[in-house]
């Protein structure tokens, strides 16, 4: 198996848990924060069922799957029968009712990939998006949030990389780097390769848990609270993962063949999944199987320079944690 270089952590890397662990501590949303989000919500619903009774709202992304970041804006998915044929409609009319009660900011906007509605409501000083009908959203975030309650490891990994991917300007997919989901994914994949293993698969389990959203099935174990200490067989620490995770980026993935993968929790080949060659926009130079829709590449926005610079940062990630004097200061320098 290729393996360009591996290299023994350093002999202190535990020094750097607790200051590491103070970080991601900061970045957590407090409660107040959430009861006012669960507040925004409430008061979404109340409008929406005034004009669609049948219609329900749910959060998806980083407010519901864990893994938010304190003052981050909240996803919300309207679900309503029939309006795919007429989105923008949907659309334009729910931003005149949020008008109408007084949220701000209020735009629609409908050509783009994924057409949302954006508001700001003054009273909790939130901000917003609202999508239609993007229920595979829904039952990812749920998926992610799932996974998080099996090992705290994840979430502290997790926050750690989201936070250096922001700080380093690599979190940006309209500029060919990853988006967060993409970037939990790896966390998630990375910890089910452990030996032994910090997270199991939970596709590859037992079906608790099954939903079919535009054609696809969706299911797996859900019943998390029975896995509690599944990852208590592997002791390293936080500090050893964040270095683990960079120098497996940095050195040891395959980038010419290999697809991680989360649904089964192993990694499979380009040629079994014919992403050998770049289709349309399609490139493949970094391969992260999306757990439902299977077509679907979350590295198939990045391109022949974003790869550069995205292959550079997981190497100077790597070799901070492996040799800098002070890790936590420079990991997240800004670009
Ligand atoms: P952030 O803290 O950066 O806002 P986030 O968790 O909200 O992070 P995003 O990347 O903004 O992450 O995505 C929001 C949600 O949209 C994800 O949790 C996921 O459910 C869904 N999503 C995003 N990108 C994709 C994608 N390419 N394919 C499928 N679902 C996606
Ligand atoms: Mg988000």
């Amino acid at each position: 198996r290729y393996m360009k270089r591996q290299v023994a952590c350093r002999g202190d890397i535990d020094s750097l848990n607790a200051p590491m662990l103070a970080i991601y501590e900061s970045l957590i949303p407090a409660e107040e924060e959430m009861a006012k989000q669960k507040q925004l919500l409430a008061l979404l619903e109340k409008i929406v069922c005034k004009e669609w009774p049948e219609a329900r709202l749910y959060l998806y992304g980083s407010c519901a799957n864990s893994f938010g970041f304190s003052k981050s804006d909240i996803d919300v998915c309207l679900t309503i029968a029939d309006a795919d044929t007429n989105k923008s409609e949907v659309l334009l009319k729910l931003a005149d009712l949020l008008q109408l009660e007084n949220l701000q900011n209020v735009q629609a906007l409908t050509r783009a990939r994924v057409p949302i509605v954006k508001l700001m409501d003054p009273v909790t000083g939130i901000s917003g998006d609202i999508c239609i009908n993007n229920v595979l959203a829904v039952v990812n975030t749920k998926l992610l949030r799932d996974y998080a309650c099996i090992d705290v490891r994840l979430r502290q990994l997790a926050f750690i990389v989201k936070h250096w991917a922001k700080s380093r300007g690599v979190n940006e997919t309209y500029q060919g780097t990853l988006s967060s989901y993409a970037y939990v994914l790896m966390c998630i994949h990375f910890l089910q390769q452990r030996r032994p293993a910090i997270l199991p698969c939970l596709q590859g389990m037992k079906t608790t848990y099954c939903v079919n959203v535009d054609n696809i099935e969706c299911a797996y174990f859900d019943q998390v609270e029975n896995l509690f200490g599944f990852g208590s067989h592997n002791g390293e620490s936080i500090a050893q993962l964040i270095w683990g995770f960079f120098s497996y980026w940095a050195y040891c993935h395959d980038y010419a063949n290999d697809v991680i993968s989360v649904r089964t929790g192993t990694i499979l080949s380009k040629r079994t999944k014919d992403w050998t060659r770049r289709i349309g926009n399609d490139r493949h130079l970094i391969c992260i199987e999306d757990p439902f829709e299977l077509s679907h590449d979350l590295g198939r926005v990045v391109d022949k320079y974003s790869i550069r610079v995205l292959r550079e940062e997981f190497e100077r990630a790597a070799e901070i944690m492996q040799y800098d004097p002070n890790p936590c200061v420079k990991l997240f320098e800004p670009y």
